[in-house]
């Protein structure tokens, strides 16, 4: 039985309890789903998700714009996480994807919102090149102005939902300055020629996912979101938003990760007693559980500080990102040690724990750069 305890901290208001409590109950009914067709499944997911509702905290209501609620963002991947690795990464990228359109689309781009809230549409972020990762600000991929279009070319990797997206939010060199003060953000949709499929890849947690050309993909300039070379600050407000509930996922993995962990402890006997009675599995089982607290303390402190109305949550996110990553993966760690041969044999949930964790500290920003970020912002400096 998962510790619910977390939702009558003060973090939450009512609402959030409700969601947590109907999610649960959704999830229980609806998860996990086939995964043998990864792309077939998020299709199905995004459906399904939609269906009922789930998907309207990804993005603004284009007829009643609020800003984004991240405790509630935060609290679904977290549940979705415990449930079915896929289910959250369906629902994350329905937000990470449309970001940039909620907070600084025009009203003809937010209608594309009515369609990814009710899952009839997907979306997909591209921001990284393959020689731009980590660093950002040094992308190659150019937009160039061509009457009253821009012309799109270059590649972007590691494109999730790359190949099952309906519409690409992608970032462009326009040149109005060197490095970071030089790139803009697009909105493309997924049937604009010169957009190919160029390579699918294979992650160890598998998701939909591809490198993608952009070869003379031509779009109107009204395809522009924001102002012309603020595309690098408006992919860091995304990525101000949507990192925390990073962390929420890590959190739904690592907490599922403890609860195969006690059960199995009560369950499994060894040397004529149930696996727990020994006190070095109850300080394995401790440090799961203080390290599961420390990380939700974190997330929401993030999550909260966002949705009171702070501009930036750089310091918070970032470091919860990487504590609820870091500590996750050691979490999972301890879950498979403690399942013995059974952690490693594949189709078990603690081996999928231990593959689904794994990217969470490499992408929307390496553990190292967060550190990186976190140094900076308590120098007092802007990261
Ligand atoms: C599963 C998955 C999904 C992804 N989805 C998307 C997506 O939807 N859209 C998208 O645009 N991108 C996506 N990415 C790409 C992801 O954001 C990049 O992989 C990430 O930014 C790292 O870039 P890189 O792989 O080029 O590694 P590099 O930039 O080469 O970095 C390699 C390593 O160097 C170290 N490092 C880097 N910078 C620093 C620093 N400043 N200080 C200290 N150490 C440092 C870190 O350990 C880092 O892991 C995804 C990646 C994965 C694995």
């Amino acid at each position: 039985m998962p510790d619910r305890s977390f939702l009558a901290w003060p973090f939450f208001e009512a609402r959030h309890r409700d969601h947590a409590e109907r999610l649960e109950q959704w999830c229980k009914q609806h998860l996990p789903v086939d995964h043998s067709d990864v792309d077939a499944a998020c299709e199905r997911l995004v459906a399904m998700l939609g269906r009922d509702g789930w998907l309207m905290p990804t993005a603004i209501d284009p007829d009643d714009p609020q800003p984004l609620d991240v405790r509630t963002l935060c609290i679904t991947r977290e549940t979705l996480a415990r449930h079915d690795g896929l289910a959250d990464f369906a629902f994350a990228m329905q937000g990470l994807g449309t970001g940039a359109i909620s907070f600084f689309g025009d009203d003809p781009q937010k209608q594309w919102l009515k369609k990814t809230r009710s899952g009839e549409a997907l979306s997909a972020f591209a921001l990284s090149e393959p020689r731009s990762g980590s660093d950002v600000a040094n992308m190659d991929m150019t937009a160039r102005r061509d009457g009253a279009d821009f012309v799109l070319d270059g590649e972007k990797t590691w494109i999730s939902n790359a190949g099952i997206a309906d519409l690409y939010v992608v970032f462009a060199r326009t040149g109005e300055a060197p490095g970071a003060k030089g790139i803009s953000c697009f909105l493309v949709p997924a049937d604009t020629p010169g957009l190919e499929i160029a390579e699918r890849i294979d992650v160890i947690a598998p998701h939909p996912m591809a490198r993608l050309v952009f070869n003379d993909c031509r779009v109107p300039a009204s395809a522009m979101i924001g102002k012309s070379g603020d595309g690098f600050r408006i992919a860091m407000s995304v990525l101000d938003v949507f990192r925390s509930t990073v962390g929420g996922a890590a959190l739904g993995f690592a907490r599922r990760a403890l609860d195969e962990s006690i059960s199995r402890a009560t369950s499994r006997e060894l040397f004529g007693a149930p696996l727990f009675d020994l006190q070095m599995v109850q300080g394995h089982i401790a440090d799961m559980a203080l390290d599961v607290d420390a990380a939700a303390l974190l997330v929401y402190r993030a999550a909260w500080t966002k949705d009171m109305g702070a501009a930036r949550v750089t310091r918070e996110a970032a470091m919860a990102k990487l504590y609820a990553t870091d500590r996750a993966q050691s979490v999972i760690d301890k879950a498979v040690q403690l399942h013995g041969g059974d952690g490693v044999r594949k189709g078990h949930i603690v081996e999928s724990l231990y593959r689904e964790i794994r990217a969470l500290r490499i992408y929307e920003g390496a553990s190292d750069v967060q550190k990186v970020v976190i140094a900076r912002q308590v120098m007092g400096g802007t990261a």
